[in-house]
């Protein structure tokens, strides 16, 4: 069934264990935010998955996590249909309302060129929440459009496109259950529409 993914950067174990390591280093923050403030951040705190791509890494990532949260979900479309390259960053649903005062986690697959992470933040900012932190599981290894420094970052990755664990080439692979880059194969039977 995944005969096309050529080579396996990341096994899920591998996944598993700095997801879990996350989760801990996230709610460390939080607990020192509401030892800061004197009281709990508890019933303030949103976690903010990017759809689609983010969707595998924040079911696993908030179930790790030891404390009361809520999640909203955002859309953002950046490398539409078969493409392997970022067209830019475009918002693809309204944003969650009633951020002001809310301790925000974002949480994205990838950061790449770092155009959808920066417009995520940026609005969530002008919603006046109380913090933003930036989540990624992945971190790619080029040049960045826009500078983003995120919070969180699982691995550092090189200039590859990857699939798996959420990430899509044309819709498919999210289901691969370890991240893993397509073979050339693939890609020219299914060429981006570049
Ligand atoms: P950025 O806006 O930072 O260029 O791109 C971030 C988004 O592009 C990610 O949320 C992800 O959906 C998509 N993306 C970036 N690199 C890759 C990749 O290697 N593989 C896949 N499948 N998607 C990617
Ligand atoms: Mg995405």
């Amino acid at each position: 069934m995944f005969i096309e993914i050529e080579q396996v950067l990341i096994d899920r174990h591998r996944i598993a264990r700095r997801v879990r390591e996350m989760a801990g280093a996230i709610a460390a923050d939080l607990a020192a935010i509401s030892a800061h403030e004197g009281s709990s951040v508890e019933d303030r705190v949103v976690f903010v998955p990017i759809m689609t791509g983010a969707m595998i890494f924040a079911a696993d990532l908030v179930r790790e996590m030891p404390i009361k949260l809520s999640l909203e979900l955002v859309a953002i479309s950046s490398y539409p249909g078969q493409s392997v390259v970022s067209r830019g960053a475009r918002l693809a649903s309204e944003l969650p309302r009633d951020l002001a005062g809310k301790h925000v986690v974002v949480i994205d697959d990838i950061l790449d060129s770092g155009q959808t992470l920066d417009l995520v933040r940026k609005a969530i900012l002008t919603q006046n929440a109380a913090s933003v932190r930036l989540c990624v599981l992945l971190r790619k290894n080029v040049q960045r459009v826009v500078e983003v420094e995120p919070d969180y970052v699982g691995f550092e990755i090189p200039d590859a496109f990857v699939v798996g664990y959420g990430l899509d080439y044309d819709g498919y692979y999210r289901n691969y259950p370890e991240i893993g880059t397509l073979s050339p194969l693939a890609i020219a039977q299914h060429p981006p529409a570049t």
